[in-house]
């Protein structure tokens, strides 16, 4: 079976599991891009829009992200985008360590269907959940985007060797133009990462 193929699988696995949000949902909001591509980009959950058309980062957030590949000339095509969560909390508000316990065993599933040399972590959650090593107890421990956004790390997760690179997630900047420098900083590191034929 091709990683497409695995991925509907697991997309249709997933719309199957009894799992936290779900009654309050509208849609599944698994995954978009390509079941090739060598990066991955991991936000937190979905809003109304992705909601709404259960698809990640449709909103204001996606035009941001869509503009961030644009700059490192990246599309669709070469990348791959989920969220820790696959339903939206209610009002947007953050998720639970219960709703991120029961939730990330499928992006795990989908991460190890796509075996991504890269993980950009958007924001907060993304970030701690990797660096914790999917142990969602630990992840309050973690140093947060603020301190460690741009910094290059190799993390062996689930068996994968990985390149973490975290970032801010695309909706601060909306709200906080001054993040804005600093992200278009990060782009100059994640363009120079995926430039690299060889990642590891
Ligand atoms: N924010 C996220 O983290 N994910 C989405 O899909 C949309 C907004």
């Amino acid at each position: 079976m091709g990683k497409a193929e695995i991925l509907k699988e697991l997309e249709d696995e997933t719309r199957l599991a009894e799992l936290p949000l779900k009654a309050g949902a509208i849609n599944l909001v698994f995954g978009k891009g390509s079941p090739e591509a060598r990066i991955m980009f991991i936000g937190e959950a979905a809003g109304r829009n992705e909601d709404e058309q259960g698809i990640p980062f449709v909103g204001a957030a996606g035009k941001n992200l869509d503009n961030l590949l644009a700059s490192v000339g990246l599309s669709l095509n070469e990348v791959y985008i989920a969220n820790i969560l696959k339903y939206r909390p209610p009002e947007n508000r953050n998720p639970l360590p219960e709703e991120i316990k029961a939730h990330t065993p499928y992006l795990i599933k989908q991460i190890k269907a796509l075996c991504p040399q890269v993980i950009c972590s958007l924001g907060n959650y993304a970030t701690k959940f990797f660096l914790a090593n999917g142990d969602v107890g630990k992840m309050d421990e973690q140093p947060g985007i603020t301190s460690i956004h741009g910094k290059v790390r190799i993390i062996e997760f689930e068996g994968l060797r990985i390149k973490l690179i975290p970032l801010f997630h695309p909706a601060a900047i909306i709200y906080n133009q001054s993040l804005k420098v600093e992200w278009e900083k990060d782009m100059e590191v994640v363009k120079k990462e995926i430039a690299q034929k060889e990642l590891f």
